[in-house]
């Protein structure tokens, strides 16, 4: 099971108007339907604790070799997992961050396939 390539799309609860233009279960189908990814799922706050946990859950069987994290400005995001990372040594140079914030899902969706084909 090793070397899967996971998709976390990040939302701010949903309830950010950053998230507004797109709609988050189109995205999140047609990323999924491209086949892009081994998987893809989605998370409501990656930021807060019980997001740490989450990432740090699903990193640590190792299985996944690359994260792909469609959410906030991706500087941020590097920060802001740092520590999950850090606590199940998943390499933080696997993580590919995007920023979606205040896209429609049509370019969500293209953002997101340009991510995966620029690091394959
Ligand atoms: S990780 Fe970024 S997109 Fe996700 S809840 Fe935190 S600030 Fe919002």
């Amino acid at each position: 099971m090793a070397g899967k390539k996971g998709f976390v799309l990040c939302v701010c609860q949903g309830t950010c108007p950053s998230f507004t233009e797109m709609n988050i279960f189109g995205v999140l189908s047609d990323v999924r339907r491209a086949k892009i990814f081994d998987y893809v799922c989605l998370h409501p706050q990656l930021c807060v604790g019980d997001g740490e946990e989450f990432l740090k859950v699903l990193l640590s069987g190792g299985e996944t070799q690359k994260l792909y994290v469609a959410a906030c400005d991706p500087q941020m995001q590097c920060k802001m997992f740092r520590d999950a990372f850090e606590a199940v040594g998943f390499d933080k140079a696997k993580h590919f961050a995007l920023d979606i914030r205040n896209k429609t899902t049509e370019e969500a969706v293209e953002a997101i396939k340009k991510l995966a084909e620029e690091n394959p």
